[in-house]
């Protein structure tokens, strides 16, 4: 039986860029795999149930908290916004790596649950850049890209509850700084020794 996958969690500010980076990750790293989210959150243009996220009633949301079949949940801008438990957990015995994508409430319920789970903050460079980049991106009505701009500001002040930052100036240069994160991790040495201290006969190739 191989070693179990390592989870590893992405947060940031709307408009910091998570989305692309997150896509990039995936087309880069094979043994990765993405947790899709359930939400109570209505599709934007584009968005296909089950692949962006399960869209839910809040009523189908409460049954999911209630039957215990979220890793972490919360309430972000008015919706509700959960990782399912089942399928993750699937994944990592299955010794693939998991990226969720979620808010900080969430990656700290996980952190408490999975003390070796990755916790990465992906920031903008710049307060300005992160507007420009939300009011490009057209997808929000100009209130909500105000109530965004709000918590980003909260948001980047626990960004010390992470345990790496990156910036994101360039897509390609925050995914290969992630790439290093997680192969760092993955060579971490509590995966591979043994009860008396010494190294396992498995490699991290
Ligand atoms: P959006 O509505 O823009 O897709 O996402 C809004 C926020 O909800 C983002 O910060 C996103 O990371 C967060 N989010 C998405 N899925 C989850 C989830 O499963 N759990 C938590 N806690 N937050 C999530």
């Amino acid at each position: 039986m191989g070693r179990k996958g390592i989870l590893i969690v992405i947060s940031g500010p709307s408009g910091a860029g998570k989305g692309t980076v997150n896509r990039a990750l995936l087309s880069l790293l094979s043994d990765l795999s993405y947790s899709i989210s359930a939400t109570t959150r209505l599709p934007r243009n584009g968005e296909t149930n089950g692949v962006n996220y399960y869209f839910v009633t809040g009523e189908k949301f409460q049954e999911m908290i209630a039957a215990d079949k979220l890793l972490e949940w919360a309430k972000v801008y008015d919706n509700y916004y959960g990782t399912p438990r089942q399928a993750v957990e699937k994944m990592l015995e299955e010794g693939r790596d998991v990226v969720l994508e979620i808010d900080i409430q969430g990656a700290l319920q996980v952190k408490e649950k999975y003390p070796d789970a990755v916790l990465i903050f992906i920031a903008p460079p710049s307060p300005a850049e992160l507007e420009r980049r939300l009011r490009r991106r057209g997808a929000d009505a100009p209130q909500e890209i105000e109530k965004r701009l709000r918590s980003a500001a909260a948001e980047m002040s626990l960004a010390g509850r992470y345990d790496y930052v990156v910036v994101n100036d360039e897509v390609e240069r925050a995914v290969s700084k992630i790439c290093s994160i997680i192969t760092a991790e993955k060579c971490r040495s509590q995966y591979y020794l043994n009860k008396s201290g010494g190294l396992n006969e498995s490699t991290n190739s």
